[in-house]
């Protein structure tokens, strides 16, 4: 599995690679033919500040972001965000400093906020950042209880990005499905790896994988 790795570097900044692992994944309800080793954009302080860099520029021309809400520990490209932001002249309102807040996380996925952050997300102009959109369920609960607060949706951006994952939605990505030669994404009752005889490799979540 591993010794199949390779890296692929962002086509505008070779700092930025993203680190693919091709095998026979599942998460709880998908199989998936390669797992996106993300850690190093989240972790590596140089490499998260590329990531901000381009990440920033779709929005470079917007009024006003108020907010950055970060999934999946992505807190620290979503502070080097900000501060791109910033520089650019994308300020919060009031000329304020972009705010960056996490959700809590029941054990059931679905997603809430702290009382002291309400003020942060209630009609105020948000930008959704996350690692990795794929069968889009994480993503939707994120937009459905930003839409009980009355947030207004700015943008979504991302790490990775399933090409199928909610068409309708407009997502800013880095990389794509469509960068990976082989990517496949399945339901786990409707596997092709499966019906070929392909064991399992490894359990994914957000925070790596765990062989099996
Ligand atoms: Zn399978």
């Amino acid at each position: 599995m591993e010794s199949k790795a390779y890296n692929l570097a962002h086509e505008k900044n070779p700092m930025i690679t993203l680190r693919v692992i091709p095998g026979h994944f599942t998460t709880s309800n998908f199989h998936i033919s390669h797992f996106l080793d993300v850690s190093s954009m989240k972790s590596n302080a140089t490499v998260a500040r590329n990531v901000a860099h381009e990440l920033a520029m779709p929005y470079l021309a917007s009024a006003q972001i108020d907010t950055i809400v970060c999934l999946e520990r992505t807190e620290v490209i979503g502070a080097y965000l900000a501060e791109e932001l910033k520089e650019s002249g994308v300020t919060a309102i009031g000329g304020g400093d972009i705010s960056i807040i996490t959700p809590i996380a029941n054990n059931i996925g679905s997603l809430s906020f702290q009382s002291s952050m309400v003020g942060l997300l209630s009609g105020r102009n948000v930008l959704l950042l996350t690692t990795s959109i794929s069968s889009g369920r994480t993503l939707d609960s994120a937009l459905d209880c930003l839409a009980y607060y009355r947030s207004n949706i700015v943008g979504i951006s991302a790490l990775f990005l399933v090409s199928s994952a909610n068409p309708e939605l407009r997502v800013n990505a880095l990389f794509t499905s469509d960068d990976i030669p082989g990517y496949q994404f399945y339901s786990s009752r409707n596997c092709d790896m499966c019906r070929a005889g392909q064991s399992l490799d490894a359990l994914i979540s957000s925070e790596g994988f765990t062989k099996i």
